[in-house]
């Protein structure tokens, strides 16, 4: 089986074909399939704009394609940045300006209502534009009051993970290594998911 990461986002596709590599699935990037169609991520939900970005890319492509929508919930502010967190502080989807004002939003809120969860929607879709698979990972945390960790993708240095029960609990995403991050996190649970339902998948595309 062949499938196409369709994301432009090169941190995403990093993590998504790492998870994927142990599996018998050639995954190919836009790099090998020529530019992806630009989608405009209007919908109010992620699983409405990953399925949007998915059978774009698989209609234009031939493709079986995958598409990620995700991000962060913060339940203090009433769900933002939700489906605007890579806009949230402007259109230039500026990581470091998008914690600034994440920080800035939940000044002197105390930390047992700093709640968050990331979510993360994949869509696989067919080269016909039906959709084969569509769910969703979450992962609960609460937001920091200032980054801590290494790891440079997205709110990853101001989210601690918080979940009893794993070795990541009260470590921040950015200081897991990719595997202990894809062991819990909202994009490692779906893409599992998302594993045991490719049997759903009737056209392998070209
Ligand atoms: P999308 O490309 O529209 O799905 O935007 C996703 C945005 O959500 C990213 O730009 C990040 O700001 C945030 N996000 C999603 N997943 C993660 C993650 O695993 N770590 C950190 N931030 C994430």
């Amino acid at each position: 089986m062949r499938i196409l990461i369709a994301s432009g986002n090169a941190k995403k596709r990093r993590e998504l074909e790492e998870l994927l590599a142990p599996e018998d699935i050639e995954v190919v990037g836009p790099a090998e399939v020529g530019d992806l169609p630009e989608v405009d991520e209007d919908q109010p939900t992620f699983l409405g704009n990953a399925r949007k970005k998915a059978i774009a890319a698989a209609t234009a492509t031939g493709c079986l394609a995958l598409a990620d929508d995700s991000g962060l919930e913060v339940d203090h502010l009433g769900g933002a940045p939700g489906v605007r967190s890579a806009r949230y502080a402007g259109e230039h989807g500026d990581d470091g300006a998008n914690n600034k004002k994440l920080l800035e939003e939940l000044g002197g809120v105390t930390e047992s209502d700093r709640t968050a969860r990331f979510v993360c929607a994949l869509v696989l879709a067919r080269p016909d534009g039906s959709s084969a698979v569509e769910l969703v990972g979450t992962a609960r945390g609460r937001i920091l009051t200032a980054p801590r960790g290494d790891g440079d993708f997205g709110y990853d240095p101001l989210f601690e993970f918080a979940e009893e029960g794993f070795d990541q609990t009260g470590r921040s995403f950015a200081e897991l290594s990719g595997s202990e991050k894809a062991a819990v996190s909202h994009r490692g649970r779906a893409l599992r998911m998302l594993l045991g339902r490719l049997g759903e998948t009737t056209t392998t595309g070209r």
